[in-house]
C-alpha cells in the first residue's frame, strides 16, 4: 500500500524528521521554531486539511529545493504583489519568497532589459515542465494583443509561450482570474482573463487584490502533495471560494435581526450593523474574506470588518460591474440548521422524513416571511408592520 503524508505522523523518527525542518528552516529564514510551526498550523487550517497534515507541510516547506516561478505582470496596478509584499509583519513576505525560488517578476527583479529576458528564458530552459508559471493583470486580446507589449513582445505572445511548459498556471487576482477593471465598463482592449487567453482554464485567485494567504496556501498545496487542491467550476481552490462571505460574515447577526445601517455614520453604522443596505455584496460573493486576517494584520482586517460593504471584487460580473451601492442579490439565505438529518431509503417515505420535510417546509417559508419582513426595517426599533386580516 501506498504511503501518505500522513501515516506515520507520530513515529520518533517523524518527529525527528519535524524538528530538523524546523531547524533547517530557523537558520534559512530566522523564523523561531514557533512561528514556523504557527505558520504550518494555519496554512493547514486555510487549506482545511486533517489534522496532522502540518507535519507534511513542515517537512515540504523545509525541502532546499524550492519551485521556480515565472511571474508576469500585465495589465493591472501590481496590487498583488503590493499586497503580498507589504505585509505589516516581515514573516509573511519572508515565507512566499523562501518557499518559492522567484526568478523572474518585472517589479521586483534587479536585472532590466535584455538581462530581465534572458533570466526569464534561462528559468523556463532550466525548469522546463517543472517551473510554476504566475500571470497578474489581464491580457488585451483585441487587435492581436497589440495594447500590452513587454520586452518588444505581446502579452498574448509570452504568455503563451511561458504556459506550454509550465508545471502549473496560477491567475493571481481578478484581472488575471477573469479581466477585472481592465475589462469592465467599455473594455476597448479587450482585456480578458488567463484561462481565456489560452483557451484552457487555470486556477485562479480572484481578489482585488487577493488575499496572500490564499496564495501561500495553494503553492504550499503544490509543494506537499504535488498537485494543486481542489477546484470549483472557475478554477478557484475550495478551501478559499468554497462558500460565500454572508455565510460567515460577522455582522450577519444583525442582517438575520433586520439591523441595517442605512448610511455611513448613522448610528446603524457606527453600532456594527449590517451593511447589505449600504450595498454590501457579502450575500452573492464567494471568498473567505471574513474568516481569514488580510495579509499579516491579524483579524478584522477585510472591508466589512472596516465598516465599508464589500463590492465582490472576486465575482465577475459584480466586482467593477455592479454599482457599489447597489443591494445585492441574496443567496442561500436559510439557516444551516433547517436542512435534514435523515437518511431515508430511496422511494419509501416515511412519517419522520414527511415530518422533518414539514418542518423545513415551514422553516423556509418562516424565514422567508421573517427575511422580507426584516428586509423592509432599517432599526429594531421601526415599528412592524401591521398582521394581515383574515378573511
Ligand atoms: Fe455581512 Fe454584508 Fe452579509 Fe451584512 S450583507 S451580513 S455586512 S456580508
Amino acid at each position: 500500500m501506498s504511503s501518505t503524508p500522513f501515516e506515520t505522523f507520530d513515529s520518533d523518527e517523524t518527529v525527528d524528521r519535524l524538528q530538523a525542518s524546523a531547524a533547517v528552516v530557523e537558520r534559512r529564514l530566522g523564523l523561531s521554531r514557533r512561528e514556523f510551526a504557527q505558520f504550518c498550523a494555519t496554512t493547514a487550517t486555510t487549506l482545511g486539511l486533517a489534522a496532522g497534515s502540518d507535519s507534511a507541510i513542515a517537512q515540504a516547506v523545509a525541502k532546499a529545493q524550492r519551485p521556480s516561478v515565472i511571474w508576469l505582470h500585465y495589465q493591472e496596478c501590481t496590487g498583488c504583489s503590493e499586497s503580498m509584499l507589504r505585509a505589516e509583519h516581515p514573516t509573511l513576505e519572508k515565507l512566499i519568497l523562501d518557499v518559492i525560488s522567484l526568478d523572474y517578476h518585472e517589479t521586483l527583479m534587479a536585472a532590466a532589459g535584455h538581462q530581465a529576458e534572458k533570466a526569464r528564458l534561462d528559468a523556463m530552459a532550466a525548469h522546463k515542465g517543472k517551473y510554476v508559471l504566475v500571470v497578474e493583470g489581464a491580457i488585451p486580446l483585441k487587435d492581436n494583443g497589440i495594447y500590452c507589449k513587454v520586452g518588444g513582445h505581446t502579452a498574448i505572445d509570452t504568455l503563451k509561450q511561458c504556459a506550454a511548459d509550465a508545471a502549473a498556471v496560477i491567475a493571481i487576482g481578478s484581472c488575471a482570474s477573469w479581466g477585472g477593471m481592465p475589462s469592465s465598463g467599455p473594455n476597448p482592449t479587450d482585456a480578458a482573463g488567463v484561462g481565456k487567453a489560452l483557451g484552457k482554464p487555470v486556477l485562479t485567485i480572484p481578489g482585488c487584490p487577493p488575499n496572500p494567504y490564499n496564495f501561500l496556501a495553494t503553492v504550499v498545496h503544490f509543494l506537499t502533495f504535488g498537485k494543486l487542491p481542489a477546484l470549483d467550476a472557475l478554477g478557484r481552490p475550495l478551501f478559499a471560494y468554497g462558500r460565500i462571505v454572508h455565510e460567515h460574515c460577522e455582522r450577519r447577526a444583525h442582517f438575520d435581526a433586520g439591523r441595517f445601517a442605512m448610511e455611513f455614520g448613522d448610528e446603524g453604522h457606527r453600532k456594527g450593523w449590517c451593511l447589505y443596505k449600504l450595498g454590501c455584496k457579502g450575500p452573492e460573493t464567494y471568498a473567505n474574506c471574513s474568516t481569514l486576517g488580510f495579509g499579516d494584520v491579524g483579524e478584522s482586517s477585510w472591508p466589512v470588518a472596516c465598516g465599508h460593504p464589500c463590492i465582490g471584487c472576486t465575482e465577475q460580473g459584480i466586482g467593477f460591474t455592479k454599482p457599489i451601492h447597489m443591494t445585492a442579490s441574496l443567496r442561500g439565505t436559510m439557516p444551516p440548521a433547517s436542512y435534514p438529518n435523515v437518511v431515508e431509503q430511496q422511494g419509501q417515505t416515511s412519517f419522520a422524513s414527511m415530518a422533518a420535510l414539514a418542518a423545513i417546509a415551514g422553516a423556509a417559508a418562516g424565514a422567508t416571511a421573517m427575511l422580507t419582513r426584516n428586509l423592509g426595517r432599517s432599526t429594531p426599533d421601526t415599528p412592524e408592520p401591521p398582521p394581515a386580516k383574515e378573511g
